[in-house]
Formats: structure tokens, sequence, C-alpha cells
């Protein structure tokens, strides 16, 4: 297939892009480098396999030549208020990625009757009432809150992909990622892992938001990029989560950070700086993704955390 992906030079983009031109695939990557990096796609560029484009998906999006899928992967993606990354710090650029990126995407798809899939995500359950989150479950989310940038716009992109299908018949499917992280992360973007990661490398005590019994699902990169992958070649059209079923608090996420990493400084606790409307809980329910794709993850948490630190001490200059 000749593969249009949004977001290609981010980091899942850049992993996906890999994973399918090593299945034999031809990629064509747009990005506009709003929160990705050059350095991501800089082994891919002059591969026969890999076009680049670099292009805002907000605008009208054209593509030369036949295309058979569009996987739609352009947005922030860190809930870190701090971050300058973070989609708190890019609000209209955010809604713009999730509602007119989504129609543009849609609308390639369309012209070339070509597969779509959308990148959704957990937030779209927001802060959930009901434990583990299954596919079935609506949510409980604010349209006016601090994350309603993301969780709408994610919404929005989910109702129009499941538009395009039932009246234009294009053939969609809808991934809602679970915390994923791996080699690629944006070390500044203020997410949990890239935090803990580095500074537990630098010997500092880890950041632990609040009382860090806040709870999350880490799913290493390599699993989600298989799950995702299976989902694109299935006939599926509903909503399928992916991620890791195995819940930690985030004080014991850091705990295992520290452990993995040898790093005697602990954790310090910042009770203020937990976002508002936070996620106390979050847990996929994978049942639909074992089922229907023959998906569940296979790297644990310590095994993940081994494969991601040569990345990051290289970004630090420990390598
Ligand atoms: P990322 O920031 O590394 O990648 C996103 C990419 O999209 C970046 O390269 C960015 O430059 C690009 N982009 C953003 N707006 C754009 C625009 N208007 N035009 C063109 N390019 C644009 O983030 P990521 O973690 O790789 O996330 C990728 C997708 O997966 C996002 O849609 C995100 O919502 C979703 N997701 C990720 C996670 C996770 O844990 N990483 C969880 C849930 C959902
Ligand atoms: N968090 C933390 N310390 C940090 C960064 C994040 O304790 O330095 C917490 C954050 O408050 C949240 C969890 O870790 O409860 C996961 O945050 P992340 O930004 O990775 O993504 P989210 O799951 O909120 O989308």
């Amino acid at each position: 297939m000749r593969i249009l992906i949004t977001g290609a030079a981010g980091f899942l983009g850049s992993h996906l892009s890999d994973r399918l031109i090593a299945e034999g695939h031809e990629i064509v990557g747009l990005d506009n480098f709003i929160t990705g990096n050059r350095e991501n796609i800089a082994h891919l560029m002059g591969s026969d396999k890999f076009t680049f484009y670099r292009h805002d998906v907000s605008n009208y999006i054209f593509v030369p030549g036949k295309v058979d899928a569009v996987l739609h992967f352009a947005s922030p993606a860190s809930p870190n208020p701090k971050s300058p990354s973070g989609y708190f710090n890019l609000p209209i650029q955010t809604m713009k990625a999730g509602a007119l990126g989504t129609h543009n995407s849609l609308g390639v798809a369309k012209v070339n009757q070509a597969r779509f899939l959308l990148a959704s995500t957990s937030e779209i359950y927001g802060d959930p009432l009901v434990h583990p989150q299954t596919e079935d479950y609506p949510g409980n989310v604010d349209p006016v809150g601090p994350r309603a940038v993301y969780d709408e716009a994610k919404r929005f992109a989910e109702s129009l992909t499941m538009a395009y299908h039932r009246q234009h018949g294009v053939d969609t499917r809808i991934v809602r990622i679970f915390n994923t992280y791996g080699p690629r992360m944006d070390l500044e973007d203020g997410r949990a892992l890239p935090n803990f990661l580095k500074q537990a490398l630098l010997g500092q005590p880890l950041t632990v938001y609040g009382d860090g019994q806040q709870t999350r699902s880490f799913c290493y990169v390599d699993d989600l990029i298989d799950g995702i992958v299976r989902l694109l070649y299935s006939d599926e059209h509903l909503p399928v989560n992916i991620g890791n079923p195995v819940e930690m608090t985030v004080l014991q996420f850091a705990e295992t950070i520290n452990k993995v990493t040898g790093n005697a400084a602990g954790v310090v606790f910042l009770v203020n700086e937990r976002s508002e409307r936070d996620p106390q809980q979050r847990r996929p329910d994978i049942t639909r993704a074992r089922s229907i794709l023959g998906w569940e993850p296979k790297v644990g948490v310590e095994e993940g955390l081994r494969r991601t630190i040569p990345y990051f001490k290289e970004k630090l200059g420990l390598a």
C-alpha cells in the first residue's frame, strides 16, 4: 500500500512509518513540526519508500498520486500545562488538528477510496467513572474544562470519522490509544515518562504530582504499533482500545524507574502540580482488541524501560 501518515515526524508517527516500511509499504509523511522532530525521520529521508511534505493538516491536503490508506496522527499530545509543546499551550492548533485536520485527512481517504485510521485517545473517556474503560463507556468530560481542547477535538474527530463511514462509506478505523512510551519521545514534553526517566538518569528525585495515587497503564511503543497495524489490516469500524492493561499508581511507576535506573534520589511529591481534571484512574479494557485483533501487549514495564533508556542517555549526552 501507499500510506499517508499525518504527524509522521512525531513519536508514534515515526515508529509507524518504520514498521510499515519494514512490511513493504510506501509512506508519504506529512508534518509541520509543531511538536515533532526532524531527527525522528532523518533515517528515512532519501529512502525511495518514504516521501515527506512539510504541511499543516489544518489546511487542505493535496497528495500527488494514489493513496491506499490514510493514518491521521497529527496532533499535539502532551497534557503538561508547563510544556511549550503541550496542548494547554497550543489550544487552537490542537482543536484545528483534531477538527480541520481530521476533515482534510478524511477527504483524502474519500477521494482515493482509501482506508482511514484515526489516532484517538483514552482522553475521550475524561476522568472516567467506569473502570477499566470499555469502548462503550461514553466518558466523563467537560466541554469547557482545561483539557477540553484535546478531548473534545478527539471526540469530534471520532464522530466525523463515523459520519464519513456511515454517509460516504469510507473504510474507517478508530484506535483509542492509552499512555505509550519508548524511544523518540520528546524529553521536554512534560509527560510522566520523559520527566521521570530524565530525572532518574540525572540522579535527581522524581517529581510525583499530587500524592501519586492516581493510576495509569503504560504501553511500550512496539506493542502499541503492533496493535495499530493489526487494526489497520482488520475490518473493524468501531473504536478499539489499544494499551497495556497492567495498571499502576504514578508513585509505583516512579519507583520502578528508580529501581531500573539505580537512582537513589527517590521521589519528591509536588502536591500543587497536578493539573485540574487530571484523571484519577485509567486502564484499558482490551477485550475487544484481544478478540477482534488477537492482540495483547508483550513487553512488561521493566523491559520497556530498559529498551527506552539508551535513547534517553544519548539525548542527555550520557551515552
Ligand atoms: P507527537 O507530538 O510526538 O506527534 C504528533 C506529530 O503531529 C508531531 O510530529 C507534530 O509536529 C505533528 N502535528 C501536530 N499538529 C500538526 C498539524 N496541524 N499539521 C501537521 N503536523 C502536525 O505525539 P505522539 O505521542 O506521537 O502522538 C501522536 C498521535 O497519537 C496524536 O494524535 C495523539 O493524540 C495520539 N495519542 C498519543 C498517545 C501517547 O501516549 N503517545 C496517547 C493517546 C493518543
Ligand atoms: N505526572 C507526575 N509527574 C510528572 C509528570 C506527570 O506525577 O513529572 C503525573 C500526571 O499528573 C498524571 C500522570 O503522571 O497523573 C500521567 O501524566 P502524563 O502527562 O504522562 O499523561 P496523562 O496520562 O495525564 O495524559
